[in-house]
């Protein structure tokens, strides 16, 4: 536990004394028991979800090796460049924490050969992230991400269908109208005539450019496309736009994927300046935004590229990753109470020893019957314990006295009527359970 500062007599102009002395890192947030209804209801809409569209479980460590993401994210990428937690281990390896999920997913996938296993692939992930970014209302330095990744495959229809399972667990979670914003970035050859289109349209006005922009233009001026200054915001509005320069193949691609999307009644615009801040995509990009929160909720797209420039191997992948304390505060914002919070329904209260002895394993068997139970056995009165049975407004209390235990019964109490009635302990799981039917 951690410890506190004691009191001072003496007026400090340092920390108030009622300030722990530990506090967490800065960026990084606990989640704490208040907020366990909207955690809950998020996981059990992504399970669901994940269960419906036959994704699986994949779990990678937190920590890799730090050129996974220097190599897969790009070394050009603002996540390399300026934001992942990077150090060396006592035996001297270069590691990273994750700062996303699908650098660590296609390792996984090479390293165990899964192709042999699933053709394609889908998996799910749920877990922290780490970015080390200015935090503000949003953007935190470890957030947690939902992702599903469909590897193996590069038919539109699992661009579409990771769209759809996306959209599926807002829509679980009965978070209201959202839209999917979607481009395409095209391929190595359709994208490269645009890259020297649109450094000569950047060139040609680079003194308008920020400081981080013109470093990049030479490198990847792609990246000048999201840029949220005010001067580059309104060159991009008369930049080339990709969707003139895609190849044929990228084109049909493109064209399948809207189809798809709009033949399952997502809703959707194309946006020709959404290009995403990670190099490894290619084709379908897109993003999931609320027309109320100012920022996207989750991200995603194609990244057929990935398996090759990791390991030399062609493995065509598209993947989404949700931003959980984002989905979850826009949740939040749209409705007062998570979606789904099965309320306890039983307390038990036990009086003396004997009683106390008993309880927990009575307890027990109310939880294996699947009755979930609460307490406050830390307290000695009967008085003080319904006290946290009426603030918790739990409906039904059980007592176990002294004189129970020793005739084998207890007391069934209805908290709304004070009317009781004694079970005996044999069949009390059954009353119980009739009870709250
Ligand atoms: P990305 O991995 O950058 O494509 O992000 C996918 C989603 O993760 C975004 O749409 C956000 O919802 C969420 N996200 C990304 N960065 C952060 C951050 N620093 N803090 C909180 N959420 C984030």
């Amino acid at each position: 536990m951690p410890s506190t500062k004691k009191p001072s007599e003496k007026k400090s102009t340092k920390r108030p004394a009622s300030v722990p002395v530990f506090q967490s890192v800065k960026g990084m947030s606990d989640v704490l028991p208040k907020e366990e209804g909207w955690w809950k209801a998020f996981h059990e809409a992504g399970m669901r979800t994940a269960e419906l569209h036959d994704f699986h479980l994949i779990e990678t460590p937190i920590l890799e090796p730090a050129d996974l993401f220097e190599k897969g994210v790009g070394a050009s990428t603002d996540i390399v460049e300026k934001q992942m937690y990077t150090f060396r281990t006592k035996g001297g390896d270069r590691v990273a924490l994750r700062p996303e999920g699908t650098a660590s997913v296609m390792r996984a996938y090479l390293e165990h050969h899964l192709g042999y296993f699933a053709s394609p692939l889908k998996v799910f992930y749920e877990g922290p992230m780490f970015r080390y970014e200015r935090p503000q209302a949003g953007r935190e330095r470890q957030f947690h991400q939902w992702g599903f990744e469909v590897i193996g495959d590069g038919d539109p229809v699992y661009d579409a269908e990771v769209i759809l399972a996306t959209m599926a667990l807002f829509k679980e979670l009965k978070s209201g109208p959202l839209v999917v914003k979607i481009n395409s970035i095209g391929c190595k050859v359709c994208r490269a005539s645009y890259r020297e289109k649109l450094k000569n349209y950047y060139r040609a006005r680079e003194k308008k450019l920020c400081k981080d922009c013109t470093r990049r233009l030479e490198k990847n001026p792609f990246r000048l496309m999201d840029c949220e200054e005010e001067d580059c915001k309104a060159l991009r509005e008369e930049a080339p736009i990709i969707l003139d320069y895609l190849c044929q193949s990228c084109n049909t691609h493109f064209k399948s994927v809207l189809e798809l999307v709009e033949e399952n009644g997502i809703p959707y615009e194309p946006d020709p300046y959404l290009v995403r801040g990670l190099d490894y995509y290619n084709r379908t990009v897109f993003e999931v935004w609320s027309p109320s929160a100012g920022s996207a909720l989750a991200g995603g797209g194609r990244y057929d590229y990935l398996a090759e420039i990791l390991m030399g191997r062609l493995v065509p992948a598209v993947g989404a990753a949700i931003g959980i304390e984002r989905a979850i505060s826009f949740l939040k914002g749209a409705m007062p109470t998570p979606p789904r919070k099965e309320p306890v329904r039983v307390f038990f209260a036990a009086v003396g020893d004997q009683a106390k002895k008993a309880s927990l394993r009575r307890m027990e068997e109310l939880r294996r019957a699947g009755v979930p139970v609460v307490e406050a056995l830390g307290k000695r009165s009967l008085k003080g314990q319904l006290k946290v049975a009426d603030r918790l407004k739990v409906p039904l209390a059980l007592i176990l006295g002294q004189k129970e235990v020793f005739e084998g019964s207890v007391i069934v109490r209805d908290m709304v009527t004070g009317a009781q009635e004694t079970a005996l302990l044999d069949r009390f799981v059954e009353v119980v359970k009739k009870r709250l039917r």
